[in-house]
């Protein structure tokens, strides 16, 4: 009898999104998972059928690609079926043979499609009157005859919209359309609103246009209206009926626009909406508008409009107050338990003109009333104003906020209940990862620094949600993304990030410290100059996403700007000697930022990157198949890394400057890490780490740059037990000490705050800036033990370090090809672990035991090749689950 197939593909994507409507690149890439219950499965060929409609699916003659049995393990495939057109509506499907050419059920179909190739039919639309704060209404009314079976809308705008049809959202994205240099690009999205359009009939298209990005305040020097003074909207409603004729609704003279009940709303002040002044109706059909005016309209201009990469803005999950006290009479305090990105939903009951003010903070004072110092000029206060209409909910458009701590007044009687709701939001990047362990204090530290990404990672990479800040900064980014890439599924928002790092790249070379750029920021600084460790995300993120999710596209998109920065970096070193010094106004230096009471020397930061920039680019470029420059770079590599030796490094392991003899955990961790010591120093160097640690009794000193491979440098050197220690520690400075503070974030200060005295200097003190939470890697490579040998996790390594101080420890992450997960538990001398290993790959298990016969896996001895080294029993799997116990 015919043997269905136990694998099964799932977790259809298509350039990493789910059910993308408009994709940049003409040829996408189709992605997919496979699931099995079947011990060893490998996924040995796939076919792939795809059609412009689910009917036509099952028509062969109808089909727009069937690509027949391929032969191959990838989980991705290239578009090579007809010409993409522009419009056009691809649904895609998926079958896959097992190790035993037994074929799977076809999955449940995906979807993708392409949007306009052109925008001329719509023109730019904005309001002709001068709205200085206002964010005003833009309606248009439209008679359909005929019934709807396909209708897509395409949008983007020059400041932040919220678009209804017939007065249901659009979508559930919020602040789109996103974020890019608006000088460069314009990212779009495309919607799906047939269900909303069905019917013949009136129908209107609305939206709401902010000032967003584009006009609103930025950064700590007060300006606006960085890109524009304009907010312009820019939209094809294309509608498809059911006799197959195609009516194009765009922005136009037909368009209509009127001043919003939103009187004011930006990132860093906040919002301001009286309710009072709503037109109940205005976005729906059979609405009067004749007292509003006609919009200016603008053709379209040069500037490309493309797809969105990345996943939307999205509310990501609610927060109901744990605590509420009274400060003042009438002034009450909320505190929603975690520090977010977003806003508060209200809900409530007062007389027409009642405002209500909501102050945001991410803590109180010792007197327990909001604390806002560290804001700095972002007000982050919004008003609503009733309209007296019995139960009113609301919340902000456009604006959000970084906050644990609400302080409103104005209310009526208590605000308790449903009365005020937080909204966290952030880029919605799939969750991949999740850390359980025996220790409280860490699992409440994995809990902060996911919290701190998901503030963090919304639209660009910032480096804080709350103050007058909240820029794509560089160095932040490329210190913590691969902690990141644990967490989420982050390969998209990256390469749209990549583009946004290449946009702002110098004609030299010069990667930026924020991306994207802000004309003008910074300019006395040479902010636009990229420091070290900050320009180099140039090339470490790039590197990760390929190490991670075996994307060599990105990587191809992104290798000749890499290639631009190393030879930037070669230009710019001592002549000869392949050393890099800062010499004397050049520009800002930010060395390793934050570091406690320590200073590591500039050149020693500036050769190391330098080395490592080298390296990762030689590696892109032997993974491209760019033969040359990867020899010409490895030779690179080795001058440097025999100049970093000779210049730095002492016969004692210690790294030092040229004019300071001082050895610095950094200095030590960057030279160990980054490979740049003689291999029979590397116990020395190890040993000096650790006695730079010893005399701080205990305690980290590494900033930004260094704190990322603290943890992993002392494990694989040797000293797992320091890498515990500092992990573990609760004075400050440590990881543990925010903790004992009450931090549901991870800090930008480890002494951002003492109890009882409160905040450090508030000039700079953000209590949600990831960058310490790059420990969060240890968590997966060291305690998990999971660790990549191969690109995308093809094979890979699980060595948990169970003997620490832990008794059990789980952690899991859904990789390109499926599920990986290690759980351990120690008990009476017995270790009991299980192991998930995906489809499709292999995992090296290192079993920890000191009797490698003690082993059993399903309570049986384990078969084949088992190879006993140092404390583990080693053999290596394919897919599957597998249950260890082994005697410690
Ligand atoms: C930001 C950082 C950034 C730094 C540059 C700060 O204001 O918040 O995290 O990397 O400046 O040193």
């Amino acid at each position: 009898m015919y043997a269905m197939s136990t694998l099964s593909a799932v977790d259809l994507r298509t350039e990493y999104l789910v059910d993308p409507l408009a994709i940049a690149r003409p040829t996408p890439r189709l992605m997919w998972r496979c699931a099995s219950s079947t011990r060893g499965a490998v996924q040995t060929a796939y076919r792939i059928q795809a059609a412009g409609s689910p009917g036509d699916l099952t028509q062969e003659h109808n089909l727009l690609w069937d690509s027949g049995r391929i032969a191959s393990s990838d989980t991705s495939a290239i578009w090579a079926g007809s010409t993409l057109g522009e419009f056009q509506d691809v649904r895609w499907r998926i079958q896959v043979w097992d190790e035993a050419g037994q074929v799977s059920a076809w999955s449940s179909a995906a979807r993708f499609a392409m949007g306009p190739r052109s925008w001329s039919a719509a023109s730019w639309i904005s309001c002709p009157w001068s709205v200085s704060t206002n964010a005003p209404d833009f309606r248009r009314s439209f008679t359909t005859s005929r019934p709807v079976v396909d209708a897509k809308l395409h949008i983007t705008a020059r400041g932040i919209f919220s678009a209804t049809l017939d007065g249901a959202a659009i979508s559930d994205e919020v602040l789109a359309p996103g974020w890019t240099d608006y000088r460069q690009r314009l990212p779009y999205r495309s919607h799906d609103v047939t269900t909303l359009v069905a019917k013949p009939g009136e129908h209107v298209l609305a939206a709401r246009l902010g000032e967003g990005w584009y006009k609103g305040p930025i950064g700590w020097e007060g300006q606006s209206q960085i890109w524009g003074g304009t907010t312009e909207l820019l939209a094809i409603l294309r509608l498809v009926h059911d006799d197959g004729s195609v009516t194009l609704v765009t922005t136009d003279g037909e368009w209509r626009v009127a001043n919003s009940p939103v009187l004011a709303s930006t990132f860093l002040r906040g919002e301001l909406h009286d309710r009072g002044q709503a037109r109940p109706g205005w976005d729906r059909p059979g609405f009067a508008a004749t007292s509003w005016a006609a919009v200016r309209t603008k053709p379209i201009d040069a500037v490309p409009i493309e797809p969105h990469r990345a996943p939307p803005v999205r509310r990501l999950q609610e927060f109901t107050p744990v605590a509420r006290w009274q400060i003042r009479p009438g002034v009450w305090i909320l505190d929603l338990g975690q520090n977010i990105a977003g806003w508060v939903r209200l809900k409530v009951n007062a007389a027409a003109g009642t405002t209500i003010r909501l102050r945001h903070g991410e803590m109180v004072n010792p007197d327990r009333t909001l604390y806002v110092d560290n804001l700095r000029s972002a007000l982050s206060t919004d008003y609503y104003t009733c309209a007296g209409s019995g139960v009113e909910e609301w919340e902000p458009q456009f604006t959000f906020h970084g906050f644990q701590y609400v302080e409103v007044s104005g209310w009526p009687g208590e605000p308790a209940g449903d009365a005020i709701t937080g909204i966290a939001i952030g880029t919605d990047t799939p969750l991949t990862g999740a850390f359980n362990c025996s220790e409280p204090l860490l699992n409440q530290l994995y809990s902060n620094l996911v919290w701190t990404q998901r503030a963090n990672y919304l639209e660009v990479p910032t480096d804080c949600p709350q103050r007058d800040e909240r820029l794509g900064w560089t160095g932040d980014a490329q210190a913590f993304i691969r902690t990141g890439a644990w967490n989420a599924d982050i390969a998209s928002f990256f390469t749209k990030w990549h583009q946004d790092l290449r946009d702002a790249q110098s004609p030299d070379g010069i990667f930026p410290n924020i991306a994207p750029q802000i004309p003008g920021l910074g300019a006395q600084w040479g902010l636009s100059k990229g420091d070290v460790a900050w320009g180099d995300a140039g090339t470490v993120c790039p590197w990760t996403v390929w190490q991670v999710y075996d994307d060599r596209d990105q990587l191809a998109d992104a290798y000749p700007a890499m290639v631009k920065w190393v030879n930037y970096l070669e230009r710019t070193a001592q002549e000869g000697v392949h050393l890099r010094f800062h010499r004397d106004g050049q520009f800002i230096v930010f060395g390793d930022w934050l570091a406690v009471d320590c200073y590591t020397p500039q050149e020693v930061l500036m050769t190391a990157f330098f080395a490592h920039s080298t390296r990762l680019t030689a590696e892109a470029a032997e993974a491209l198949g760019h033969t040359a420059d990867a020899t010409r770079l490895r030779t690179l590599h080795g001058k440097i890394r025999a100049a970093f030796i000779r210049a730095f490094v002492q016969p004692d392991g210690r790294v030092i400057g040229l004019r300071s003899p001082q050895a610095t955990q950094t200095g030590q961790v960057l030279a160990l890490h980054f490979n740049l010591l003689p291999d029979d120093l590397r116990a020395a160097a190890t040993e000096r780490l650790v006695e730079l640690i010893a005399e701080r009794d205990w305690h980290l000193s590494t900033g930004f740059v260094g704190l990322p491979y603290l943890l992993p440098v002392l494990s694989a050197n040797g000293r797992e037990d320091i890498a515990w220690r500092l992990l573990l520690t609760t004075t400050y400075p440590s990881w543990g000490y925010p903790i004992t503070q009450g931090a549901t974030t991870i800090w930008e200060r480890w002494n951002g705050w003492k109890l009882g005295e409160g905040p450090a200097d508030p000039g700079m003190n953000s209590y949600s800036h990831y960058s310490y939470g790059a420990c969060g890697e240890w968590f997966f490579s060291d305690i998990a033990g999971i660790e990549l040998l191969s690109p995308g996790f093809r094979r890979f390594r699980v060595r948990p370090r169970v003997n620490g101080p832990l008794t059990h420890a789980t952690a899991s992450h859904t990789c390109l090809h499926g599920l990986i997960r290690s759980a351990w538990k120690k008990e009476a001398g017995v270790l009991t672990w299980d192991v998930e290993v995906p489809v499709g790959t292999t995992a090296v298990i290192h079993v920890p035991t000191s009797h490698p016969a003690s082993v059993r896996e399903s309570g049986a001895p384990v078969t084949g090749a088992v190879t006993a080294t140092e404390g583990f029993a080693t053999l290596e799997v394919g897919a599957g689950i597998y249950h260890f116990t082994s005697t410690l």
